[in-house]
This record gives structure tokens, C-alpha cells and sequence, in this order.
């Protein structure tokens, strides 16, 4: 059976491991070509290893689909602009953007360095409206195209995140702005938010703040990355075409609007 996105292009940022693996495997699978992008550095941000970019390519090449490795750090503008020349290159165009590459930060507020505040903004939020600046320019052209950004349920506000739910937080209303800049040009633009994630990311939780979160799902469990990848894939489909400026929350129910 052919999949939804036969003949499509996509980009996902951070999809060298965690959710935006997910992700490009799921947009794979339903038969577009992907840009994975991944900077390759630590949950902190730092360094840059091209392997889990590459591992992400090969593994969907193995499954017969197309990808390309892209190592590009996220918040710097230019590297975003060549990414999506690169997009454009190797497969002749571009229809999916999927902003997901993430790190952490965590510290209460009188602890947090100036750095600490900077970088997480910057990958983000800053991350977020890069790529976004230079597909976007594309996509009015071909007057088509799908915008997918990541959200958080922390976006509501976790004590020791101020500079993640700013970022966030940010990213939500910036979404909200593009989906009114953007939709006469039937270019969509939406978010996931995902809750409390096997990741990486999630990993590192002291138990006792595991336990806690896991309370406060009715679910009772956490969530996993083709879990948020299946709403990113539905969203990126033609079924989608009419959905703008929403979020999809993928958290088991921990929080509800
Ligand atoms: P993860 O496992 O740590 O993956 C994040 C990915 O982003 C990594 O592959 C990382 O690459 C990449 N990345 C980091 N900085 C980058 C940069 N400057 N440029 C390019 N790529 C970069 O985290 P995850 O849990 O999958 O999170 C994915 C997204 O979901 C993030 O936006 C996160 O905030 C969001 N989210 C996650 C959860 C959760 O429960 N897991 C909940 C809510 C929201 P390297 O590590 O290889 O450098």
C-alpha cells in the first residue's frame, strides 16, 4: 500500500535520536524522502558527533526509503539555510518541516547562568524560527507546504524550567502567528506537545520525580517516540490539510484543555 507522503520531502531537526528519530522514521515509512538533521552533541548541548544522524539515515535507507544526514547546529541561521538549499539539492524539493531538535537546561532561576538561559532560547525558540524563515520562503512559492513544531506540556510551567517554558511557551505562540501569516498559501502550521516521553531527554529524571510524573498520568504510563511521531505523521498528510495553528497533545492525558 503506498503511504501518504509518497513523492514528499521532509526535513526534522534533532532526528539523530529520541522523538525526532521517531519522527523521520515514521515520515519514512509513509514514503517521503527525509533530511535528518542532528548537531550530535550531549542532552546539555555541547559537541557535535555525526554518528546518530548517520545511524538514522542508514536504518531508513535499510528500510528501502530515502534520507540524507544533515549536522547543522539549529540555532545558527545560516546552517539553517543550507540545510534547506540541501533539502532542495538532493531531492528536487521541499513539503515538510518539522522543527523537534531540543536540549535541557534545567536549574531554578537564581541558579541559572546567563549561558544556561541563552542556549536553551536559542536552540528552541531562535532553532524554530531559522528553519522556519527559509523553508516558508519556499513553501509560498510552491504555495504548499507543512509546518510541524514541538511543543510542552512544560510550556504551562515546571518549576527548574523558566528558560525551557519560556522557549516553549514561545514556540507556541510564534506557531499561532505563522498559521495567520502563512495560511493563504495553504501552508499549514501546527505543534505537538508531547508530556513525559521515554527518552534521553527523560532518562536522567531522579526516580522519585519519575514516580511523580507518572502519578499524573491517567494513562499510567509514559508515552513513547512513534506514540508523538504518529500525530506528526497525521499532521504532515493530506487528511491534515484543513488543521492549522492547533497543538496535538501526545502526553497520556496528564494534561487537558
Ligand atoms: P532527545 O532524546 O534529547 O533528542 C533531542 C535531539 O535534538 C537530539 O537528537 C539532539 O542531538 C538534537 N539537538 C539538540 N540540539 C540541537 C541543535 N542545536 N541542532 C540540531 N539538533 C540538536 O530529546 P527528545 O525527548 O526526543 O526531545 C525532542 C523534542 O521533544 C524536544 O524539542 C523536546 O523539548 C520535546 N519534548 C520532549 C519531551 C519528553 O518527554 N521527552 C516532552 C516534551 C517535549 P544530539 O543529542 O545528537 O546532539
Amino acid at each position: 500500500m503506498a503511504g501518504r507522503l509518497e513523492g514528499k520531502v521532509a526535513i526534522v531537526t534533532g532526528a539523530g535520536r529520541g522523538i525526532g528519530r521517531g519522527e523521520a522514521l515514521a515520515l519514512s515509512e509513509e514514503g517521503a524522502a527525509v533530511v535528518v538533521n542532528d548537531l550530535g552533541g550531549s542532552t546539555g548541548g555541547e559537541g557535535a558527533d555525526q554518528t546518530p544522524a548517520e545511524e538514522v539515515v542508514n536504518e531508513i535507507k535499510k528500510n528501502g526509503g530515502k534520507a540524507v544526514a544533515n549536522y547543522a547546529d539549529v540555532s545558527n541561521y545560516d546552517a539553517c539555510e543550507a540545510m534547506v538549499k540541501q533539502a532542495l539539492d538532493e531531492f528536487g524539493r521541499l513539503d515538510i518541516l518539522v522543527n523537534n531538535a531540543g536540549i535541557l537546561r534545567d536549574r531554578m532561576v537564581f541558579n541559572m547562568s546567563e549561558a544556561e538561559w541563552d542556549i536553551v532560547v536559542a536552540v528552541h525558540m531562535k532553532g524554530t524560527f531559522n528553519t522556519i524563515k527559509h523553508a516558508s520562503i519556499v513553501f509560498r512559492q510552491q504555495r504548499s507546504g507543512r509546518i510541524i513544531n514541538t511543543g510542552s506540556s512544560s510550556g504551562l510551567g515546571n518549576a527548574g524550567q523558566a528558560n525551557y517554558a519560556a522557549a516553549k511557551a514561545g514556540v507556541s505562540g510564534m506557531s499561532r502567528a505563522l498559521a495567520r501569516e502563512l495560511g493563504s498559501r495553504s501552508i499549514t502550521v501546527n505543534c505537538v506537545a508531547p508530556g513525559f516521553i521515554d527518552t534521553d531527554m527523560t532518562k536522567a529524571l531522579p526516580d522519585a520525580q519519575r514516580d511523580a510524573l507518572l502519578g499524573q498520568i491517567p494513562l499510567g504510563r509514559l508515552g513513547q517516540a512513534d506514540e508523538v511521531a504518529a500525530a506528526v505523521a497525521f499532521l504532515a498528510s493530506p487528511r491534515a490539510a484543513y488543521i492549522t495553528g492547533t497543538t496535538i497533545h501526545v502526553n497520556g492525558g496528564m494534561y487537558m484543555s
